[in-house]
């Protein structure tokens, strides 16, 4: 695929790896008429993981169109000579013959690169939260887990964070009441919900006072937390991880064992951990103890892969956990890019370029969550917000009206020249 085109494979196809691709097509490729893009990503469809706490729930309130969205459709505003959407899932890459390997329905492929980004971002344990290995199983979770939460009357949900909260929220809302303003805790439950978290607040990103109030808002859809607690293992093994252990299999409840002797039963269990970074077809010796790619953090260069690689998005050892990182790595990136095929004349790499764009993380506390159809807390750059704005921002819809900003590349239309450039 490579000869005199130059490819810049893009590996990943999720906020970072669809955004970043949209800025090369709008802000790159229309600059170097021999450069081609290529995308990687297992499934054809982009995944509103976003939205998935809801959508997991019932597809009338999020239907499955507004959260599996065609990649391909994003992409049919450039000229399709200058790109290649590839189905396939990255098994290797080779950094001295610059080479990707990649696995789809026909068996292993390669693709040449003159620039690589790696973009794959990370594997939640929950099936229901991933777009990884396939969209198709997300879909299927989502499907089994529907047709058994009416029935379910106990559900254990592990983790504190906003994945956590968000889903317990939106079971308590949906099977026990709405956390409306002056609602008391509910008595007469019909599922018993308990989030089980290891630290001593909800919400790690946020102040205490919107973990507080998180915490409020659970207790009156129906749903406590428990804390300094871990869940070490479950019965049957890898509950909630699975399509096959997703919900108690035969009426047979889930067993989840706690660090302290205590066993809670469910119906069902939520594995709502962090997750761990999908990086297993990148060489060991570019990725740190926690399998993050080693990635600079000041260029986002992966500097021990040779010249023109990049990582971005979850992936990376330089991310901050929030896709509005992302936006800022992009445009980190995408200077930086331009600048290494500028500096690529004749076959040799031209040292003398102009410099490279610093990237510094935005750390102030920006995070909203909604608990439910009708609360929620959240901070924007540190500002604390009231739960009505939470609920505009993002918990009347869960921001399905905006995701063109990513598949379509919406949000990086406008080029962002560094002053430098
Ligand atoms: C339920 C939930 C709700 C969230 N809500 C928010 C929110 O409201 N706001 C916010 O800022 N963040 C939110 N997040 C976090 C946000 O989703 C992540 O920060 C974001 O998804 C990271 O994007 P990414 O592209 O780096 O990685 P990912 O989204 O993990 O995407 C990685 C992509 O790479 C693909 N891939 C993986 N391995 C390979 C391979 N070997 N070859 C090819 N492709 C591969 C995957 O299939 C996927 O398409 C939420 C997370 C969850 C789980």
């Amino acid at each position: 695929m490579e000869g005199k085109q130059k490819n810049i494979v893009v590996v990943g196809a999720s906020f970072a790896g669809i955004l970043q691709s949209h800025c090369i097509m709008k802000h790159v490729i229309p600059k170097f008429p021999s450069h081609h893009l290529v995308l990687i990503n297992p499934s054809p469809d982009f995944f509103w993981v976003v939205g998935a706490p809801r959508a997991a729930i019932d597809d009338k309130m999020v239907p499955d169109e507004k959260v599996f969205l065609k990649i391909a459709d994003g992409f049919k505003q450039y000229s399709s000579d200058r790109y290649t959407l590839i189905t396939g899932t990255a098994t290797g890459i080779d950094t001295e013959q610059r080479i990707v390997q990649y696995r789809t329905e026909k068996g292993i492929e390669e693709v040449p690169y003159h620039a690589l980004l790696l973009a794959t971002g990370g594997k939640t344990p929950s099936p229901l939260f991933s777009p990884f290995p396939s969209t198709e199983q997300t879909r299927e979770a989502m499907r089994v887990f529907r047709e058994a939460l009416p029935q379910a009357r106990s559900i254990v949900i592990g983790g504190g964070g906003a994945c956590a909260v968000e889903i317990g929220g939106e079971i308590g809302d949906f099977l026990n009441t709405a956390a409306r303003r002056f609602a008391a805790t509910p008595t007469n439950l019909k599922a018993k919900i308990t989030l089980v978290t290891k630290g001593t607040k909800l919400l790690p990103t946020l102040s205490t006072a919107a973990a507080t109030q998180a915490e409020k808002y659970l207790n009156r859809v129906g749903a406590n937390v428990v804390y300094g607690r871990k869940v070490i293992e479950t019965v049957p093994q890898n509950a909630g991880r699975t399509i096959e252990t997703l919900v108690a299999i035969k009426g047979e409840k889930v067993k989840i064992h706690l660090d302290d002797g205590e066993v809670l039963e469910a119906d069902i269990f939520i594995p709502a951990f962090h997750g761990k970074p999908s990086t297993s077809y990148v060489p060991q010796h570019l990725l740190t103890d926690t399998n993050h790619i080693k990635t600079n953090p000041s260029t986002l260069r992966v500097d021990d892969a040779g010249p023109r690689v990049f990582a971005i998005g979850e992936c990376s050892s330089a991310f901050g956990g929030a896709s509005m990182h992302i936006v800022d790595q992009t445009k980190v990136i995408t200077t930086n890019l331009k600048r290494d095929l500028r500096a690529f004349v004749d076959g040799k790499e031209r040292p003398d370029t102009g410099r490279d764009r610093i990237y510094e993380q935005y750390t102030k506390p920006s995070q909203f969550v909604p608990i439910g159809r009708s609360k929620g807390v959240g901070q924007l750059f540190g500002w604390w917000l009231p739960s009505w704005v939470v609920w505009i921002l993002k918990g009347r819809t869960y921001m399905v009206g905006i995701t063109h900003w990513y598949t379509a590349g919406d949000m990086v239309k406008k080029e962002d020249v560094w002053k430098y450039e």
